[in-house]
């Protein structure tokens, strides 16, 4: 590793103060103490260690999540050195036409942002998959009244805190609001990070949630989990449903799917780089067709993503009356 790397590994703590004084032990929830380069947990019968590596907090119970320490060291490593390549790959992937359209987080997120404001001057915000900027993100970062807590299970340009949806190391009512986009796909148990989030949030605090219905797997292994909009619904019952819909569309979802055979065909990785140009300089236009279908009722049941918005609440959705919930076209 390069010497600036290494001094990278010992920088200081980019998660604000009053935010660590809400940190918690994420196998025994007690509180945690900071000594060097490590975050100790103060129940006796706990006393965990938890690394900051390069000033972000591992906070992963090694226990119950599918990831270890060790690999998030793995990869912190190889993201700090390789920080030159990233930038030459997301340079070429910028020149090829996007075949994926997010039609709604931007007015959601900017909807979310004025009720946060609403409920509090300086709102709190936990975002889960956050190591990378997600769609329609660029309002909410740049307001200066809203802290961000930009989470995620390994290393990105924006992660501040390494933890595992599954145990989410902060005390109850940490937050105004928490935000997960294309999160819930990638975890092993949905329910459970749902009544995570519901956990950390406030009375009344808010949750946007986007997640795949129409789509292939994608980041290999770590890939679980579709859900349709009424599936979507039932994961967040301990919400009240301020919105919800199709964000991506059928075009979309058409055209993954078009790529997606064609990638089926090779394991090559070269081959599967030129089916993927390919595929995208001729299915790229596809998306433009959500313009037009994102609302209709049979987009919502042919959608590539759908998106969820609510607010915590003391009681369950029946699954009764989950299903007079449907907007679909069947
Ligand atoms: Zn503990």
């Amino acid at each position: 590793m390069k010497e600036s790397a290494k001094e990278n590994l010992r920088s200081p703590i980019r998660i604000s103060q009053s935010v660590q004084e809400l940190l918690r032990c994420p196998r025994c929830h007690a509180r945690l103490e900071q000594a060097d380069q490590q975050f100790k947990c103060t129940n006796p019968e706990c006393t965990a260690l938890f690394p900051i590596i390069a000033g972000v907090p591992v906070l992963i119970n090694e226990e119950s999540s599918i990831f270890s320490i060790d690999d998030i060291k793995a990869t912190t490593q190889a993201f700090l050195g390789d920080l030159k390549e990233h930038r030459v790959k997301d340079f070429i992937r910028r020149l090829v036409p996007k075949i994926s359209s997010n039609l709604k987080a931007k007015s959601k997120i900017a909807q979310m942002e004025e009720l946060l404001l609403d409920q509090s001057d300086s709102p709190r915000v936990l975002v889960i998959g956050g190591g990378i900027l997600g769609p329609g993100m660029e309002s909410l970062t740049q307001n200066a009244a809203i802290e961000l807590v930009d989470s995620d299970v390994s290393f990105g340009p924006r992660t501040i805190l390494i933890c595992d949806a599954h145990a989410i190391p902060f005390e109850d009512g940490s937050f105004d609001g928490v935000i997960a986009q294309s999160v819930l796909e990638h975890v092993v148990d949905p329910y459970r990070c749902s009544d995570e989030i519901h956990r950390v949030l406030k009375d009344q605090g808010l949750l946007f949630a986007e997640t795949p219905l129409m789509q292939q797997v994608h980041a290999g292994r770590y890939d679980f989990t579709r859900f349709t909009h009424l599936g979507h619904r039932r994961l967040f019952r301990r919400f009240e449903e301020l919105d919800s819909g199709a964000a991506s569309g059928p075009g979309m979802a058409l055209a993954w799917s078009y790529q997606h055979f064609l990638l089926s065909f090779t394991t090559s990785k070269r081959l599967r780089m030129v089916l993927r140009l390919f595929s995208s300089l001729t299915a790229f236009w596809l998306k433009y067709c959500d313009r037009f279908l994102i609302d209709k009722p049979g987009a919502l049941d042919a959608a590539s993503a759908v998106y969820f918005m609510g607010r915590k609440s003391g009681q369950v959705l029946l699954d009764r009356d989950l299903v007079k919930g449907y907007r679909g076209a069947g």
